[in-house]
């Protein structure tokens, strides 16, 4: 742990241990975010008639995946108390991880890699996906979350809609963010009468973002482990999406409506962080952000949702008779309100402890925490341990080693080796003759993997370490990939 002292007294800690390099330019944008203290006392003063209590920063926490972000670093956790900062939560509203545990074994699903390949790629990347939705199902997935969407009572996926569905909503950390409207999204929501075919929902989105097939390598807490299904050897899928191009379209509304409505004669912040005041009368304008930003969330975990069923599809047909159940749906990149006090996440994800948990599925054990690490490396199930000082969060990943864009580094050489070993299913199938000829788009597509070898991540050993040293989470099993999705 690290404490940064800091002029404004709020309690800021880093979680990291000392093998876990920190990236100077993020701790210094966590040193910059704090200037909003002072931004929110000035804003208090000039909003016009504002009358409400002192809106507040009472906590910031960082995660040992800490990197540099715009404006405010990603594995940072925001405690505010009055006031919302949007740029808090990530522009990809709601994305999150998925992992669900199959009744597969990886002797099994190995010897069809080729098989699955070529499936998932049609599934994904040319059509074979046939998502069927109503304009009711949309809004009811919009305005209310995964239960809008599953309560309409149509089975969105013939064959493939799991028969746990709804019980398995107490699985999702979010499954809805009641909105009272849509309005925002109406373009997706469109005016067909019955059920029309939706080539938006269940896409991956690009880089960073998978859906993964891997198996339980390492069991590190063998009774949580069981108690989760997670044996040597099991095949899993984790899913890692947001809510493509809706989250972003959301939170840059927003920031125009703060721009614009920003008080005459008060200079804008210098760090570029403009908070809403949660008072009643900023009305309107924070209402259709709560509802865009709602929207968003909800469309996030519908995505989610399909994306597993698209692999629970690609499975079934590959590897025979199997089921697959929800462990665990978490995001990180949100914000939770409890009356004044708000806790935004942005690149981070929950971490509550056994007694937070009580009355769920996760009473006895402490919430699961999934931190993927590289489609060439390990990724980690933890059990969270509601550690105040990081208002029970932890990171979300292993974080990147260096920003993205300057990460294209490693020669082609590297990255063969790199596909000799894994499986990487994209839009392009490298091995295909016809694109074998096509040295320009071979080149881009390289350029772009890159960016996503296991080289342009840290690894994730001292940042689990970390994790569990801090008292954060405790590691329960290690997994590792048989096949990973990359949009
Ligand atoms: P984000 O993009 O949400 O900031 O971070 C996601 C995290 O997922 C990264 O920090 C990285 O550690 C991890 N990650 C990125 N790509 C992959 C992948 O293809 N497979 C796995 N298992 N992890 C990944
Ligand atoms: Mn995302
Ligand atoms: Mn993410």
């Amino acid at each position: 742990w690290l404490t940064l002292p800091n002029p404004y007294g709020i309690p800021v800690d880093i979680c990291a241990g000392d093998d876990v390099p920190l990236e100077p330019a993020a701790v210094t944008e966590a040193l910059t975010l704090l200037d909003t203290a002072a931004t929110l006392d000035r804003l208090a003063e000039a909003a016009p008639g504002y009358d409400g209590p002192a809106p507040r920063i009472t906590r910031v926490a960082l995660t040992p995946d800490l990197h540099k972000g715009a404006g405010i670093p990603i594995g940072t956790v925001l405690e505010t108390e009055h006031a919302l900062l949007p740029q808090a939560v990530g522009n990809d509203v709601n994305c999150g991880m998925r992992l669900e545990v199959t009744t597969l074994r990886a002797d099994r699903v190995r010897p069809r890699l080729d098989a699955l390949e070529r499936r998932l790629r049609h599934l994904f990347f040319e059509g074979g996906r046939r998502i069927a939705l109503t304009p009711a199902q949309r809004e009811g997935l919009l305005r209310d979350g995964l239960p809008g969407l599953l309560l309409t009572g149509a089975t969105p996926w013939p064959g493939v809609l799991p028969e746990d569905a709804e019980d398995g909503l107490d699985r999702v950390h979010a499954s809805g963010y009641p909105a009272e409207t849509a309005e925002a999204f109406a373009d997706w929501i469109g005016s067909a009468g019955g059920a029309s075919h939706d080539s938006v929902i269940g896409g991956i989105g690009g880089g960073n973002h998978f859906a993964e097939l891997q198996y339980v390598s390492e069991v590190h807490d063998a009774a949580a482990a069981h108690a989760w299904g997670l044996t040597p050897g099991t095949v899993v899928t984790m899913v890692h999406s947001g809510s493509l191009s809706l989250g972003h379209q959301a939170n840059a509304t927003a920031l125009d409506r703060l721009r614009a409505a920003w008080p005459a004669g008060l200079p804008r912040p210098r760090n570029g962080i403009l908070p809403f005041l949660l008072d009643e009368r900023s009305g309107p304008a924070r209402r259709r952000y709560l509802d865009a930003f709602g929207n968003a969330a909800n469309f996030a975990v519908g995505n989610r949702f399909f994306l597993a069923l698209a692999m629970r599809a690609g499975l079934a047909a590959e590897c025979g008779g199997m089921a697959s159940r929800l462990l665990y749906d978490a995001p990180h990149n949100l914000f939770w309100r409890g009356g004044d006090r708000i806790v935004h996440r942005k690149g981070a994800t929950p971490a509550g402890g056994h007694a937070a948990m009580a009355g769920g599925p996760y009473a006895m054990w402490g919430e699961p925490v999934i931190v993927p690490g590289s489609m060439g490396a390990a990724s980690f199930v933890l059990r969270g341990r509601g550690d105040p000082r990081t208002l029970a969060s932890a990171c979300h990943g292993a974080g990147r080693r260096v920003p993205r864009g300057a990460s294209a580094r490693g020669n082609d050489a590297e990255l063969d080796a790199f596909l000799r070993n894994f499986r990487v299913v994209t839009p392009l199938d490298h091995r295909d003759p016809v694109v074998a000829r096509r040295s320009d788009v071979l080149a881009a597509w390289r350029r772009d993997l890159k960016q996503e070898a296991p080289w342009a991540y840290k690894d994730i050993g001292p940042v689990v370490a970390s994790l569990d040293g801090g008292g954060v989470a405790a590691p329960v099993a290690e997994l590792r990939p048989l096949l990973t999705v990359k949009g």
